[in-house]
């Protein structure tokens, strides 16, 4: 069966899109500990991000370089913060986060509350500096 992640990839369930290449797909968080807070995620559907190929988690890390570089300059911040968890949705991805601190970076933390159109807003502000 289908993660929720790849029904997102096919159009199936709707996603706040920031970028997308052959192999992968930049979207929106919808429970964002910052304002630009994105997942990354490979179009194959693997549940763990260490089970990836070397060539998949090599070209996924560059994918989510440039993916930063769109956060950082839309949202201005120190560093854009990468973790990998992967407790909740079982389809390997990265977590990008602008930091102004540490603690943005503590997922027990509250997680944002935004409109659908502050979220449209984001992922437009990201994806222009693409
Ligand atoms: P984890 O698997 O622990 O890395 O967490 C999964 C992340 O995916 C959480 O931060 C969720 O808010 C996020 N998430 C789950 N479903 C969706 C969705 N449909 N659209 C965007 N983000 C999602």
């Amino acid at each position: 069966m289908a993660t929720i992640f790849s029904k997102i990839v096919a159009g199936e369930i709707p996603s706040y899109k920031v970028a997308e290449d052959e192999q992968f797909y930049a979207f929106l968080d919808i429970n964002p500990l910052a304002k630009g807070h994105t997942l990354v995620i490979p179009k194959r559907e693997v549940d763990y991000f260490f089970d990836l190929t070397d060539e998949e988690i090599a070209a996924m890390q560059v994918f989510a370089k440039k993916v930063a570089a769109g956060i950082k300059k839309a949202f201005p911040c120190i560093k854009v913060g990468q973790a990998v968890l992967g407790l909740e949705v079982p389809h390997a991805h990265i977590h990008l986060v602008p930091m102004q601190s540490e603690r943005d970076m503590l997922f027990t933390n509250q997680k944002l509350k935004l409109t659908q159109e502050e979220f449209e807003d984001i992922a437009k502000r990201i994806n222009e500096f693409l």
